[in-house]
């Protein structure tokens, strides 16, 4: 009986992980082996026998990102529509009146072929593990198996919800026994989906944000996180209305009101925390960073959302200095890694007005082994025997990729997606020759134009005043007159 398939991927250029370090390396000329789903070699050379041969010469081998923050099923529809605009009121903010007019024109096809195009994104630009957040999650799994995407799902979990009816203020509806029944659906789902299809298929908790979760259901949910040993992601610190709010409620930052509820562990995700007391935005005095790093808990930093509205980190590497553990996300349109990546290192210089913090290598290692760790798996993120064969096969010799002497520096500063050539996640190629083989880019888009062309004109609806896209979202040039 033979085992499963044993291939040797012989490599120009490898992204290695030493163990011994914890840190990756440079591998210039080597040998990765991939037995079924999993690195089991790598290194100069390598002498046992092995069933089938990738030939890597000219390219580069990185472990895949592990992209801890999106909303697939919206996400790119937001594309066209929310760029440029951020209104004052909500101190820049779309939450409360361009996302809801958005979410409110998307149809159920939309939706649909939001997660196709997503899974398309994401393993074109270097994602293989994506963490969804959102309400309509069956649906992602068709997509992601189609893709081929290692897909973590986290069925959002709230018992309020924000809404405006005025332009001028926030308001909250509350409904507990929602809560309750949403953290009971979660708890079924993570149960029911725990590894499966070949592991690929994963489930965590989403308490969507801080401030439409009451004390109680956090409480739960951190019961349920102890219990199913499941990452657990909320959203805090995102716009200074939560940051507010929250101080007008508790008399306490929301981080410090997460870590008073024992909240706070090395197992939860803090989706964005940009607005935090002791920070510039939101002018209140707090040491909520050095809470979040003697908690443990790790920040998905989604640098574009924020700095597309003139929004900063204060900074990447302030926050790695103080001990905080990052990892990346995209979260809005382009769900990009590779944006992501060049943009928390760009936004953080401008920051800290400083050259030489938040490198190439930080932010590298932010998108894989900061995103391993946050959802508490050592075996991805990093190239090393014991490891899921996710690898990103970049070509060394195309226009932006030349000339070649730091594979890091070029891949965060200057590849674009044309460079990604090939995708392998779980011992399996899901991409080769920018074609993504499951599914069909061309047919996306044209539904996704479809559908855009469908929710532009219903967003309306959406809207505490009834306004139009056009009105809230003008077209960059007037239209030509005559
Ligand atoms: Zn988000």
């Amino acid at each position: 009986m033979s085992g499963p398939t044993r291939t040797r991927i012989d490599a120009s250029h490898i992204i290695a992980y030493d163990a011994r370090a914890g840190e990756h390396r440079y591998l210039r000329g080597g040998v990765v082996v991939v037995e079924g789903d999993s690195v089991v070699h790598v290194g100069k050379t390598f002498d046992g026998p092995t069933d089938e041969r990738i030939d890597a010469t000219g390219q580069i081998v990185t472990p895949g990102f592990v992209n801890v923050h999106a909303h697939l099923a919206g996400s790119p529809l937001d594309k066209s529509f929310i760029e440029d605009r951020g209104p004052r009121q909500f101190y820049l903010s779309g939450l409360f009146e361009l996302l809801p007019a958005r979410g409110a024109g998307q149809d159920a096809e939309a939706t649909q072929v939001c997660f196709d195009y997503s899974m398309i994104e994401l393993l074109r630009t270097g994602t293989t593990t994506i963490l969804e957040m959102g309400p309509l999650l069956e649906e992602a799994i068709p997509s992601a198996l189609a893709a081929g995407m290692r897909l973590y799902l986290g069925p959002s979990i709230r018992d309020g919800r924000w809404f405006t009816d005025n332009g001028r203020t926030v308001r909250y509806d509350w409904d507990e026994a929602a809560g309750r029944a949403a953290l009971r659906r979660a708890v079924e789902f993570i149960e029911r989906h725990d590894g499966s299809h070949g592991g690929l298929i994963k489930g965590f908790l989403s308490p969507l944000q801080v401030d439409t979760c009451t004390a109680a259901l956090l409480r739960e949910v951190r019961k349920e996180a102890d219990r199913l040993r499941v990452p657990v992601q909320i959203h805090v610190g995102q716009s200074v209305n939560e940051f507010q709010e929250m101080v007008a409620r508790h008399g306490q930052t929301p981080i410090e009101w997460l870590e008073s509820l024992g909240f706070l562990a090395p197992d939860v995700i803090l989706g964005h925390a940009i607005i935090l007391g002791g920070g510039s935005w939101a002018n209140y005095q707090a040491d909520d960073l050095g809470i979040i790093a003697r908690s443990g808990a790790a920040v998905a930093h989604s640098p574009w959302v924020f700095a597309r509205r003139g929004i900063a980190l204060e900074s990447f590497s302030r926050y790695l200095a103080t001990g905080v553990p990052l990892a990346l996300g995209t979260d809005t349109a382009p769900q990009s890694m590779l944006e992501a990546m060049k943009f928390a290192a760009v936004v953080s210089k401008i920051v800290d007005r400083q050259t030489e913090v938040a490198t190439a290598a930080d932010v590298f290692t932010a998108a894989t082994l900061g995103g391993a760790r946050a959802i508490g798996r050592d075996d991805l993120g990093r190239i090393a025997p014991g490891a899921k064969a996710d690898l990103l096969f970049f070509d060394a010799d195309t226009l932006w990729m030349t000339p070649l002497r730091d594979p890091i520096k070029n891949i965060v500063y200057s590849a674009q997606a044309h460079d990604l050539a090939d995708v392998m996640v779980n011992g399996k190629i899901v991409m080769r020759d920018r074609q993504v083989l499951g599914l069909d880019e061309r047919e996306v888009c044209r539904r996704l134009q479809a559908g855009g062309e469908r929710m532009w004109p219903a967003m309306a609806r959406g809207h505490w005043a009834g306004r139009d896209a056009d009105t809230l979202s003008p077209q960059s040039f007037p239209p030509w007159e005559g």
